[in-house]
């Protein structure tokens, strides 16, 4: 019998594979197509700045309208996109969207407001990437110190030695340079002294289970104490609710961004968070 059921499960986990390969070639022959008729956009996400209760960046999240399967989430079409070679182009349209954005939140006589995009590994390690950014920032006029990319630990350490001249390269332009999901990825740490970012961002894993998980609170608590001695700021990603919030803010966590605060909304929707304190 347990025979029998192995080769079951056998048959359905090929049949698994098979409907996955099956959805994989869809989407790819998919993604083309999407560029080109403008299914994707962007809703963008409130960070706030605990000190100041202000909202001074909102981080640019890419959505694509599917003509007939709907929304899809950017979880499952941009591994594809890297795997595929799309995600540089899809990339130039996501950084050139959010910067002509950003340029228009800016009002006279309130505080500017920043954008902060992601960038896949993909992207930041291949050649012309700098050029890229500067056709971007030259085309919208952005201020580059309004632009903020966040990069992952993976993303970081695929490329070592270049990965420095790149990202100094993206720092004298004055662009702000965050680590995405931090901690859940490359374990040694070293290689933030040697890198000019300006913030870690706290995976919402460790913040998911802030308030119960001892375990989680210690990691919390290490990531802070640790960024702020090396002169970085702290941002806890997917705060959800009040309790979370509190804790972090007494263990002097910087900026938080989660669905306690806003989901991420389309720009119409953005226009309250721009007004005057
Ligand atoms: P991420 O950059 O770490 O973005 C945070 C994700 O957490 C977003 O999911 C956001 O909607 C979600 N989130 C924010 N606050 C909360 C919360 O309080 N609770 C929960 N449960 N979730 C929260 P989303 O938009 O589905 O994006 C997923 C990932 O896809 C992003 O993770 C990022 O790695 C990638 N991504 C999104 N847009 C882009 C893009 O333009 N380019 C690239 N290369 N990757 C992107
Ligand atoms: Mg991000
Ligand atoms: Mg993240
Ligand atoms: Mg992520």
């Amino acid at each position: 019998a347990a025979k029998e059921q192995g080769r079951n499960a056998f048959r359905f986990f090929s049949a698994e594979l098979n409907q996955e390969a099956h959805e994989r070639r869809r989407l790819e022959g998919n993604l083309h197509r999407a560029l080109a008729d403008e299914e994707f956009f962007l809703e963008y996400q409130p960070q706030i700045d605990l000190r100041t209760g202000r909202v001074f960046s909102f981080e640019a999240l890419l959505r694509w309208q599917h003509p007939e399967d709907g929304l899809i989430p950017p979880d499952c079409f941009i591994p594809v996109a890297e795997e595929m070679g799309v995600i540089r182009r899809l990339g130039e349209w996501v950084l050139l969207a959010a910067c002509r954005q950003c340029r228009q939140w800016q009002q006279p006589g309130l505080p500017p407001v920043r954008v902060a995009v992601n960038v896949s590994g993909h992207q930041f390690n291949q050649p012309g990437f700098i050029e890229m950014v500067d056709r971007v920032l030259h085309e919208t006029g952005l201020n580059p110190e309004l632009l903020e990319l966040e990069l992952t630990e993976s993303a970081l350490m695929a490329g070592e030695q270049e990965t420095i001249m790149t990202l100094i390269d993206l720092k004298v332009r004055g662009i702000h340079l965050a680590i995405d999901d931090f901690g859940t990825g490359y374990s040694s740490l070293s290689y933030l002294k040697h890198f000019p970012i300006d913030r870690l961002k706290i995976d919402r894993s460790f913040v998911r289970d802030i308030v119960k998980d001892l375990d989680d609170r210690a990691i919390v608590e290490a990531i802070i104490a640790m960024a702020h001695s090396l002169g970085l700021r702290v941002l806890a990603e997917g705060v959800e609710h009040e309790d979370e919030l509190e804790l972090l803010r007494e263990r002097g966590c910087d900026e938080v961004q989660g669905f306690y605060f806003a989901r991420p909304q389309l720009p119409e929707a953005l226009g309250k968070y721009l007004e005057a304190p």
